[in-house]
C-alpha cells in the first residue's frame, strides 16, 4: 500500500570532543545491518590504532586541495583550526543508493552545509555528561599536546552553542542507553511521511462491493456474539 523511497536516510552525528560518538556509532553499526558509515578524508596525521579506510582516508594537504578543486567533496571544513576534514560525494551517493541509512560523523559547520543541501537530513548531537568528564577523557587519551587540548576545548564550547540547530541531542552517559536512543530516532525517521514515494490504495467501490457480496453469503451475526 505504501511504497517508500528507495534511498536511505542521511544521518549526521556530531558531538563534542571525547563525547564517545565514535563508540556509539561503532555499536550502532555492529547491531544494525541497514546502517553504513561514510568514511571521511582528512589531512591530519593518523593516530596510533587508527586504520586507513576505516577511521579516515589519510591524505596530505595538497591531495585534499586537489579533491576540493575536482569537486569531489560533498562538504569539507578546517576543524580545530588546522586540518582539513571532508565527506566524499561519490561514496555517500553510492551508499545511499544501496537503500541503507548513511551516517556522517562530521562537525557542526559541515552538518549545517549538508542540511542546507539536503533539508531532510537528520541531525543528532552527542554530548558528554560534563566538561569535567571530557577533561578526564582527554587526559587519559594522552594523545594531544597542551595547545591541541586548548583548541579542542574552544571548539567544544563553540559547538555546544550550535545544539539548537540539531534535531536531536543525546547525553552519552551510559553507552547502551545512548545507542538505544539513536536506534529509536532512526526507526521513527523511517516512518516519516516525506519518506513515502507513493501511496497506492485499492479502488474503494470495488472493495465495498466485494465486501457486500461476501456478507450476503455469510449468515453469521456480526455483533450478537460479542454483545450477548
Ligand atoms: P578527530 O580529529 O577527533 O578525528 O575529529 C575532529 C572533528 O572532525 C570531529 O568533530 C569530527 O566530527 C570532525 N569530522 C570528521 N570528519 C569530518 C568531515 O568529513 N567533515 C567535517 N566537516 N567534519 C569532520
Amino acid at each position: 500500500m505504501i511504497k517508500q523511497k528507495k534511498q536511505g536516510n542521511l544521518i549526521i552525528i556530531s558531538g563534542t570532543t571525547c563525547a564517545g560518538k565514535g563508540t556509539v556509532i561503532q555499536e550502532l553499526l555492529n547491531r544494525n545491518s541497514n546502517l553504513s558509515l561514510s568514511v571521511s578524508y582528512t589531512s591530519r596525521k593518523k593516530r596510533d590504532g587508527e586504520i586507513e579506510g576505516k577511521d579516515y582516508y589519510f591524505i596530505n594537504k595538497e591531495q585534499f586541495e586537489d579533491k576540493i578543486k575536482n569537486d569531489e567533496m560533498l562538504e569539507y571544513e578546517i576543524v580545530h583550526q588546522d586540518h582539513y576534514y571532508g565527506t566524499p560525494k561519490k561514496e555517500v551517493k553510492e551508499l545511499l543508493d544501496t537503500g541503507k541509512d548513511v551516517i556522517l560523523e562530521i562537525d557542526v559547520k559541515g552538518a549545517q552545509h549538508v542540511k542546507e543541501m539536503f533539508p531532510e537530513t537528520v541531525l543528532i548531537f552527542i554530548l558528554a555528561p560534563s566538561m569535567e568528564i571530557v577533561k578526564e577523557r582527554i587526559k587519559a587519551r594522552g594523545k594531544e599536546n597542551n595547545e591541541q587540548i586548548i583548541k579542542r576545548f574552544q571548539t567544544a564550547y563553540q559547538e555546544i552553542n550550535e545544539i539548537p540547530k540539531y534535531n536531536y541531542v543525546i547525553v552519552n552517559d551510559v553507552l547502551e542507553d545512548a545507542v538505544q536512543k539513536v536506534e529509536a530516532i532512526l526507526l521513527s525517521e523511517t516512518c516519516r511521511v516525506d519518506r513515502i514515494e507513493e501511496i497506492a490504495v485499492e479502488n474503494q467501490e470495488e472493495i465495498i462491493h466485494e465486501f457486500l457480496m461476501e456478507k450476503e453469503f455469510d449468515n453469521s451475526p456480526l455483533y450478537e456474539d460479542k454483545l450477548n
